[in-house]
């Protein structure tokens, strides 16, 4: 290892690797240290209070001031499974706009809730198209349209504006898939007008894996309520948690207490940040890294400028070689990065430039990616 370039790593015993996959993130000493502490009852006074306080950063992340917040325990799929049940009844005609792996799985769970699904796929790294989408509204109706803001699998951003604004139009519901988006790139739920976003807590928020935070629209809770005993779902149904949000002194179901603890300092640090300026250095590092990458030979998944991800890149790597620059980035260079998903394995390798991740820290990773690029 070169010592000078190595300089940005995290050292050893400190944050381990530099995780440059698409989520899990490193974590700062701070979201660390808060999951070490004593363990404290999930009912515990103190514990209400930290959780109402996760609730409201929750908010502030989402800038949601007008919707219902929720937090809960879990990975991101139970965020797109609830998104489903807190709308789909069986036969509901949906829409999907598939845009890789991850949108496909929110096709599959809404068929697994028993809607009539329809999709637009795209071009394997190419973003869906508002005017296709408009088309497809103004000649059927449907009860929702599902969006993956970026879809971490073809790392492509949609124009959630304006695909929102055109399900919103056409009086459907629109749900965006926040996973790979929240806290990364901008994204004000205030502004936007869906009726549901959702992330997981290990991508840009820079927390660990397990937890979900979920906005939601006055709209859409108010139509279940209309609905209730047609929802299908116990720990899926967002009207049980609403009274455990709203005052967490009660009980609905055991959190992962220490989780919850390192999402809320995980909250604070990006307070304390600003929602724009981690926009902001996202954007800066997202351009470090895609410059390098074009520099060092390789070429970008997605073509065109407008869909490209601040949270995620995609790079196609020459005659298979995405295995060997993945080994090498790890065992010279200490850096985690993740390969294509499926049948994309040999060929592309996926880079994750979210959370904490510094210009330093970027400008290491590009040095590693051209040396490793080039057999070193
Ligand atoms: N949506 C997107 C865009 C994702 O990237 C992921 C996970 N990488 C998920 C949903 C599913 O999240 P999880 O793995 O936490 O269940």
């Amino acid at each position: 290892m070169e010592e000078a370039a190595n300089a940005a790593a995290p050292k050893e015993g400190e944050a381990g690797r530099l995780l440059m996959v698409p989520g899990p993130t490193n974590l700062s000493m701070g979201v660390r240290k808060a999951m070490s502490q004593p363990q404290v009852g999930h009912m515990d006074l103190d514990y209400a209070k930290e959780f109402s306080e996760v609730v409201r950063l929750a908010r502030k992340a989402f800038r949601n001031s007008n919707g219902h917040q929720f937090v809960l325990t879990g990975s991101g799929t139970l965020a797109m499974e609830i998104a489903v049940t807190s709308i789909v009844s069986p036969g509901d005609k949906v829409l999907a706009l598939n845009t890789g792996y991850f949108a496909n799985r929110m096709v599959e769970i809404n068929k697994a809730y028993g809607a009539s699904v329809e999709e637009i796929r795209t071009e394997f790294g190419v973003s869906a198209n508002p005017d296709e989408i408009r088309r497809k509204l103004a000649a059927g109706k449907f009860k929702a349209v599902f969006v993956t803001h970026v879809d971490t699998s073809s790392t492509t951003c949609n124009a959630i504006k304006e695909i929102v604004k055109e399900a919103k139009n056409s009086s459907s519901l629109a749900v965006v898939d926040g996973v790979c988006s929240v806290g990364g790139l901008e994204l004000d739920f205030d502004r936007l007008g869906a009726d549901v976003v959702f992330t997981g807590s290990q991508k840009a928020l820079a927390a660990p894996p397990g937890t979900v935070l979920i906005a939601v629209s006055r709209e859409l809770l108010e139509q279940m309520e209309r609905r209730k005993d047609s929802i299908r779902g116990y720990y899926l149904n967002l009207l049980r948690w609403k009274s455990y949000m709203d005052d967490p002194r009660g009980y609905f179901a055991t959190p992962a207490v220490q989780l919850m603890q390192a999402l809320k300092v995980a909250l604070q640090e990006l307070d304390e940040e600003g929602l724009d300026a981690r926009w902001r250095r996202h954007h800066a590092n997202a351009e470090i890294i895609r410059e390098g990458i074009v520099g060092a030979g390789s070429g970008l998944v997605v073509k065109e400028r407008a869909h490209r991800a601040d949270t995620v890149t995609g790079i196609w790597t020459k005659d298979g070689a995405a295995p060997d620059i993945q080994r090498v980035l790890r065992d010279r260079y200490n850096i985690d990065v993740a390969k294509g998903l499926g049948e994309n394995g040999t060929t592309m390798l996926r880079v994750g430039h979210f959370g904490n991740l510094t210009k330093e820290q970027a400008d290491y990773f590009v040095d590693s990616f051209a040396k490793a690029s080039a057999g070193r």
